[in-house]
C-alpha cells in the first residue's frame, strides 16, 4: 500500500507499507524502572504492539532513492509487501538508482537480498557509517547477546550482495542528492540515521526508528522497546529529537509510525499530530 505523494523541495515523497509487526507486551521497557514498567504495562491491559513496517520512496532530481526496504519474506506473510507494492505502483527494482538504510535490522534491510543476491540490480546502496563499521565488526558481535547478532549477518550478506555498490554514509548531506541530510540518531543502533528532506520550515524528517509509538512516546519518551541497542543513548536521542521537532515544525514520518505529523509541546511533554 502506498501514501499520497507527498512534496518537499523537487522531491516527491511516498510512504510504502511493508505490513504490520506484532510483538508482544514484554517488548516493551520503560527507562524508569520495573515499576514504571509495570504500571504501563497495566495501562495496556496487557496489550501487545502492532506497528507499521514503511519505507519510503523519494523521486526527484536525482532519480529513484528507496529509504529502507521492508523485510521480504523473512518474518512471515505479514510482512513483505513492499515487493509488490513497488511494481504496482510502477517501479521496478532495476529503476531503483540508491538506497539508503536507517539503521540494519531485518526489517529495515532484509528487502534488499534475495537469498545472499542483490535485489536491486543497479542501485548504490548507503549504509550509515557507524552502523557499517559496528555491525562488520567481529568483537561487537561477539559482545552482544545472541538475540541481537542477526543485524552482523544481514551487514555480512549485504556486503557481498552489494560489492562495488555499497558505500558507507557519513552525517550530513547525502552524496548524489541534493537537499537530503543525514542526520544521526544513534543509540537505536550505534549509526541509526534519520534522512532531512530540506524544504524550509515544511521539511521532512524520516525519522527511522527514533520512536515507535506515536500515540505514547512523545507524551512519554522513557518508554522504550527491547530492540535498543544502548537505551540510554536512545532515550537521549529521542527527547532530543522531539524537541527539535517541536522547535522547527518540521514535518516527521517513520519506520513504525502511520503517516506524517507534527511534533507539538503538550504540558513537559509532547504530541504527535497527524498532518492532512
Ligand atoms: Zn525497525
Amino acid at each position: 500500500m502506498m501514501s499520497t505523494p507527498r512534496h518537499f523541495g523537487p522531491y516527491t515523497v511516498t510512504s510504502l507499507l511493508d505490513g504490520l509487526f506484532e510483538a508482544p507486551v514484554d517488548v516493551l521497557l520503560h527507562a524508569d524502572g520495573d515499576e514504571a514498567r509495570r504500571r504501563l504495562i497495566e495501562k495496556r491491559a496487557g496489550r501487545g504492539i502492532r506497528i507499521d513496517v514503511n519505507c519510503f520512496v523519494l523521486s526527484g532530481p536525482a532519480g529513484i532513492t528507496l529509504i529502507d526496504s521492508g523485510a521480504a519474506d523473512a518474518y512471515g506473510p505479514a510482512l513483505g509487501k513492499v515487493r509488490a507494492a513497488l511494481p504496482a505502483a510502477g517501479i521496478q527494482p532495476e529503476q531503483i538508482d540508491r538506497v539508503l538504510l536507517t539503521h540494519i535490522h531485518g526489517d529495515h534491510a532484509l528487502g534488499l537480498l534475495d537469498g545472499t543476491a542483490a535485489w536491486a540490480p543497479r542501485a548504490e546502496l548507503l549504509i550509515p557509517e557507524a552502523d557499517l563499521a559496528f555491525f562488520t565488526d567481529p568483537a561487537a558481535r561477539a559482545a552482544q547477546p545472541e538475540a541481537k547478532r542477526g543485524p552482523f549477518d544481514i551487514a555480512a550478506k549485504l556486503v557481498g550482495a552489494y560489492a562495488g555498490r555499497l558505500r558507507a554514509l557519513p552525517n550530513g548531506e547525502v552524496p548524489g542528492l541534493p537537499g537530503i541530510e543525514a542526520l544521526p540518531l544513534p543509540g537505536h543502533t550505534p549509526g541509526h540515521t534519520g534522512y532531512l528532506v530540506r524544504n524550509g520550515k515544511d521539511s521532512l524528517l524520516i525519522w527511522g526508528d527514533a520512536l515507535h509509538l506515536q500515540d505514547e512516546q512523545p507524551a512519554e519518551p522513557e518508554i522504550e522497546l527491547v530492540f535498543d541497542i544502548d537505551p540510554a543513548l536512545a532515550l537521549r536521542t529521542r527527547r532530543a529529537l522531539l524537541e527539535q521537532l517541536a522547535t522547527e515544525g518540521w514535518v516527521a514520518a517513520g519506520s513504525h509510525i502511520t503517516g506524517f505529523g507534527r511534533v507539538q509541546r503538550a504540558g513537559s511533554a509532547y504530541g504527535f499530530v497527524p498532518v492532512e
